[in-house]
């Protein structure tokens, strides 16, 4: 292997592997390329003997992990036990090995923002706080900050003072923290917080990762908060190989609680720190870098830098300002159209916005263009109703204390329980110590249910107790099956019949698609699969690890997702102050300079082409109103602009007004609009069938009367033959796994 891509900064850096280094660069100018290099060069060449598992590299994202780890080994071969990962993916991997230190049990589960919602409003409603000065999100807010940074209940309450408020929101808090670890459980801030704790307070936990991890490396190191910067030099303090990468000017989280001092003050931290600077931009053109510059060189607080490109300077910056915000998405979608070509497929270009609430209207407009795009906001499947009843089951088989898990699926299918009978059911499980499941579980309380509710309990907590007790016999596929089965959950659907019914059954089969996927990359790799990882994976993903880059599909996602990522078109529209800038920054000074740092990540996504675009008028939230445009725009030198001088854009190509086939001027009316999810799915089934078809495979799988000599196969361990089969257990001879025994009723065994 050698580092002949890099050029001379950057394979300086590449060969600086002892002690602390900072790279410290622009956008595009190839920080993340070079530290992929690095670690395929300290791995090849650099430490000797071979040993890949001393890596440990932290990402942004778990997608950018992926992507980092395929390049290296496709530079220098597989490298098993190498950790490149996010930060909040390694604080899970310590806390699942050192549960006891953190003070959980081992089938801890992770709670998405969802759960936490749901966690906090019970718990407001329960100590009567008034939801309208106690609103979840304000809550929720204020827990994460103080998380952030490191402060407890009784630490918030000390640096607040005690005021009304502030002693409900430490009740709040105190109460919050309680019942998480009631139900065995962590939100997302516990992660980074409980696995900072483990290694500050246990020395020995701390060594071994200091011997294990010789050389440390961190992407994106000026968005880290002040957690993940006290565990990065808690790991690095032994041996100094600690190697960050970052761009001051790209700090775009401080209100999620990044502190760009980190970046800033990392000489300070690591006296013998080398810097390096990289200049060269490889990715964007000319005139798109200097737009870029020209709006960041208004920021004062950052260190001054200056990219420059051996591209040409390229097309000039395209600003057009419509007169509505609908002729904004639709002048963006004929653009698409028209640059879309042989050279040029849908996903080269990518619409980036401010705010989530901008997405409907690019969403209308590319669908009646019939342009495929891939939306990337909070909003994803995981959060679909039918895919988190089935997640929470799911949860419930790794961990039955999950209480938030329980209370979504105890009536979901309906089962006559309602709220009432839930509380009766904790109080119960409270008094007696116990998980709502174990109670659920005793045949006496069963009896004490409404009638029309014992059957389906009993049902539903077998089928628990059975996934649980034979998990290392099933694949994840087999326990989401038998769950959604066995719960009564699709046959709910099933009957309902109707089309919103049949859209949730695709949905689910669309979510088995998924854990089979997972299941095969796991096998490719030769590892298992197990469920608690999958709910890991389902739990940590954030908006940008949805991102496939070569979708054949045009992107949708905030410019807060885009980091790190390149496009050869980008779109950024929405450019009016109170949107971007935000009207909330634009009273203060360090607000107003985050969003001119978010304005020039957005701009260097780009590689070949950039577009401006605003609206005259526009209604956001419900309200409509007259916009100014951008500060941001004022900044932009305006000989890089193209846009004829003429700030209102009249659309010159195409009087039909949307895209080329959508119009009836040409005296075809428009074809029959289809809902866009659907238009290139390759399922070509019908759904309802489907869900019959293995509601029906499913019910008779298991119960054969297994005699021994059988012949049979097993979803997870394939071949055997029948050695002994009693009423309850059938023990198999698997031809690659030797001995097994498995419940009867729900081993996935057929008779060949
Ligand atoms: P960002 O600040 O946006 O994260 P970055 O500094 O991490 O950007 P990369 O994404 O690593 O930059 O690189 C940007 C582009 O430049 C990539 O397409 C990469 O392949 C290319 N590139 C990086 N270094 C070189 C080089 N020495 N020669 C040619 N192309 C390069
Ligand atoms: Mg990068």
């Amino acid at each position: 292997m050698d580092l002949q891509s890099l050029n001379k900064q950057q394979r300086e850096a590449a060969l600086h592997t002892e002690g602390p280094l900072l790279i410290l660069a622009g956008a595009g100018s190839g920080k993340t390329a070079t530290m992929t290099q690095r670690i395929a060069y300290l791995i090849d060449q650099g430490i000797s003997p071979y040993k890949p598992w001393s890596i440990l590299a932290l990402t942004f994202t778990n997608k950018a992990a992926g992507e980092m780890r395929q390049r290296v080994e496709k530079l220098v071969g597989s490298c098993p036990g190498m950790w490149i990962m996010t930060f909040h993916s390694m604080s899970l991997r310590i806390l699942r090995e050192n549960y006891e230190a953190a003070g959980y049990e081992k089938n801890f589960v992770v709670y998405d923002t969802v759960d936490q919602k749901a966690l906090l409003k019970n718990i407001i409603k329960e100590l009567n706080a008034d939801t309208k000065i106690y609103p979840i999100q304000y809550v929720s807010a204020i827990i994460s900050k103080e998380k952030e940074a490191d402060r407890g209940p009784d630490e918030y309450i000390e640096r607040e003072g005690e005021t009304l408020k502030s002693k409900m929101i430490y009740k709040i808090y105190r109460e919050y923290q309680r019942q998480l670890r009631k139900n065995n459980a962590m939100d997302f801030d516990d992660l980074l917080r409980n696995a900072y704790h483990v290694l500050r307070d246990n020395s020995e936990i701390l060594e071994g990762y200091q011997r294990r991890f010789s050389y440390i490396m961190v992407d994106e190191y000026q968005d880290t908060n002040h957690i993940q910067y006290q565990i990065v030099k808690l790991m690095a303090q032994a041996h100094q190989n600690l190697c960050v990468v970052g761009d001051d000017d790209q700090c775009i989280y401080e209100w999620r609680g990044a502190d760009i001092r980190n970046i800033l003050d990392f000489e300070k931290d690591f006296p013998q720190a080398k810097v390096i600077k990289l200049e060269q931009n490889y990715r964007s053109s000319g005139n798109i870098l200097a737009a870029a510059h020209s709006v960041i060189r208004n920021n004062r607080g950052r260190k001054s830098k200056r990219l420059w490109t051996e591209q040409e300077a390229g097309h000039k910056i395209v600003y057009a300002r419509l007169s509505n915000d609908k002729e904004e998405a639709s002048y963006i979608a004929r653009e698409i159209q028209l640059l879309e070509g042989p050279s040029r497929g849908y996903d080269d270009f990518a619409i980036l916005y401010r705010t989530n609430a901008q997405s409907r209207l690019f969403e209308d407009a590319l669908r009646q263009a019939r342009i495929p795009y891939q939306i990337l906001s909070g909003f994803s499947f995981y959060e679909r109703k039918e895919t988190k009843d089935m997640i929470s089951y799911m949860r419930l088989v790794a961990n039955p204390r999950d209480e938030m898990a329980f209370i979504r699926v105890i009536n979901e299918p309906k089962r006559g329980i309602g709220e009432k009978t839930v509380e009766k059911l904790r109080t119960l499980a409270g008094v007696r110590g116990q998980s709502l499941l174990d109670v659920i579980s005793d045949d006496e309380v069963v009896e004490g249910l409404p009638a029309k509710a014992r059957d389906s309990v009993k049902q539903m907590a077998e089928i628990i107790n059975l996934c649980r007790d034979e998990q290392s016999n099933l694949t994840i596929s087999d326990i989401y099956d038998n769950l959604l089965i066995r719960t009564g959950y699709m046959k709910s659907l099933e009957e309902q019949n109707t089309q919103e019914a049949e859209a949730r059954i695709e949905n689910l089969l669309d979510f088995k698609s998924f854990i089979f996927d997972f299941e095969s990359e796991k096998k490719a790799s030769g590892e298992e699969a197990t469920l608690q990882e999958f709910l890991e994976k389902v739990a940590t993903d954030g908006d940008a690890d949805k991102y496939e880059s070569e979708s054949g599909k045009v992107t949708l996602m905030t410019l807060h997702s885009a980091k790190g990522l390149e496009f050869p078109v980008v779109f950024m529209p929405g450019m009016e102050d109170g949107l971007f800038p935000s009207h909330r920054s634009m009273d203060s000074m360090d607000k107003m300079e985050e969003e001119r740092r978010l304005c020039y990540v957005g701009m260097t996504r780009a590689k070949e082409r950039l577009f401006l675009t605003g609206a005259e008028y526009r209604v956001l939230y419900g309200n409509g109103s007259f916009t100014r445009e951008s500060e941001f725009m004022r900044e932009l030198e305006p000989s890089i602009l193209d846009s004829d001088g003429d700030m209102i854009y009249t659309p010159k190509r195409n009087s039909g007004g949307l895209g080329v086939n959508t119009g009836s001027m040409d005296g075809f009316a428009a074809p029959a609009y289809k809902p866009y999810e659907r238009q290139d799915k390759k399922i070509t089934y019908d759904p309802l069938q489907y869900a019959k078809r293995i509601v029906k495979e499913n019910a008779g799988m298991g119960d054969d009367d297994f005699k021994p000599g059988d012949e049979v196969s097993h979803s997870k361990f394939g071949r055997g033959m029948v050695i002994e089969s009693d009423q309850k257990t059938v023990t198999v001879m698997f031809d690659g796994e030797g001995r097994k025994k498995l419940a009867k009723g729900i081993a996935r065994l057929k008779k060949l």
